[in-house]
């Protein structure tokens, strides 16, 4: 094994629970280990680390693993990947689709599991990872009986790890499929559909929604495949305005209403939730809770000041069309955006749309999304409902 020297006081994150090695840290690089294979690694005093995949070409060299010596890569693997599998079981009861593995907070650095039914969809963001997939695959198959097994990943990611960036097959083939989420249930289409197919991390706050909105008229901004809004008909709200920028994703919510049976009041718009938003503020039409989950404003931290602006901006509509005592219900998926930077741009659109607010509940993605306290990379969804008041 490869073994990799760390600079003095470099080991001080990691001892305490971070899982990155950034290329600036390291003292000295023995044996020279090939790209994606297994390093050890030490702290200027040679104390033994922890073990993770080497990557020469990233800015994080090693991607901890395990913090003990690895004798045996499928065994680990077969470790992780049921342990998560308990974890979903345990936590999520009666459901069959969920994301599966979330990276190195299931301590699997760079892949990316969500489990529709029998169909895996991957994404894998780190080069040992890529080369170790078939592991992956097997014991898919093999423990979990995985019927289908392909990949859906953002390229930009793969680009930073040195990776080719087309999708592959593993097992089977890509077919739709139609997955229960609660008590409402989605076609999902893996060739049309965002990211792997469906957002996860929002499932316990679409839940949670379904709870207040009883009798209300909703405003779903940025819908996707209509999780918010068909929970909110669940909960018998009164009627739902869908908005979103793509055509296939309205489609797609028309279908779902249709799947699950719904029958209540629907509208539905293609249009840029920004404009519509402006539209119904200058008609004077107002909903009783409106639905915020814009996609990242915040790409990188170059861009959070016009980011900030933006959340700003789009909160401030969505109090606009309120009614008096309505619910603001936002989110931001930016992980360069702090929580308190995030809740200061709600309170200062409050201020510009001459409004009062309460923070009446916060959270963060679902619980088949864990985090690593000692590793804020793992966190990044802000969820808040908001009661709000004309001033
Ligand atoms: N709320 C969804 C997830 C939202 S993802 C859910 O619960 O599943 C963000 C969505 O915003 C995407 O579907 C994308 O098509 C849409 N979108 C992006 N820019 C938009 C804009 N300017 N106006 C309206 N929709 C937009």
């Amino acid at each position: 094994m490869a073994k990799i020297i760390l600079k003095k006081n470099e080991e001080r994150r990691i001892v305490k629970g971070h899982l990155w090695i950034f290329s600036n840290e390291i003292h000295l690089i023995e044996e020279n280990p090939e790209n994606g294979s297994i390093v050890d690694v030490y702290d200027s005093k040679n104390k033994f680390l922890g073990a993770g995949f080497y990557n020469k070409n990233s800015l994080i060299s090693v991607r901890i693993l395990s913090r003990r010596k690895i004798e045996n890569l499928n065994e680990l693997f077969k470790e992780r990947i049921l342990d998560a599998y308990e974890l979903r079981k345990a936590s999520l009861s009666g459901r069959d689709s969920y994301r599966l593995v979330f990276s190195e907070s299931d301590f699997l650095p760079g892949l990316i599991i969500d489990k529709y039914n029998d169909t895996y969809v991957l994404q894998v963001y780190s080069f040992g990872m890529d080369k170790n997939i078939e592991i992956v695959c097997n014991l898919l198959k093999n423990e979990l009986g995985a019927k289908n097994i392909f990949s859906k990943n953002e390229e930009y990611f793969r680009v930073l790890e040195g990776l080719s960036t087309e999708d592959k097959i593993y097992l089977g083939e890509i077919t739709d499929e139609v997955i229960s989420d609660g008590e409402v249930k989605y076609n999902i289409n893996f060739t049309k559909g965002h990211k792997t197919g469906f957002y996860f991390d929002q499932s316990d706050n679409r839940h949670f929604l379904a709870k207040f909105v009883s009798g209300k008229t909703i405003l779903d901004c940025f819908c996707n495949s209509g999780g918010f809004g068909l929970n909110a008909i669940n909960g018998d709200a009164a009627s739902v305005s869908f908005i979103d920028s793509s055509e296939t994703e309205i489609e797609n919510v028309k279908k779902n209403i249709e799947l699950n049976g719904f029958s209540s009041n629907f509208d539905f718009v293609i249009g840029d939730a920004f404009e519509e938003l402006e539209k119904y503020k200058a008609e004077g039409r107002k909903f009783d809770v409106v639905n915020l989950d814009p996609p990242a404003f915040a790409k990188n931290k170059k861009n959070l000041l016009s980011a900030i602006a933006g959340y700003e901006k789009l909160n401030k509509l969505g109090m606009e069309v309120l009614v008096n005592s309505g619910f603001l219900v936002t989110s931001s998926c930016s992980f360069h955006l702090k929580k308190r930077e995030f809740l200061e741009a709600v309170h200062s659109a409050a201020r510009k749309a001459k409004k009062e607010i309460k923070l009446v509940y916060f959270n963060t993605a679902s619980m088949d999304h864990p985090s690593l306290p000692e590793m804020n990379e793992t966190s990044y969804l802000k969820f808040a409902l908001f009661f709000v008041k004309d001033l």
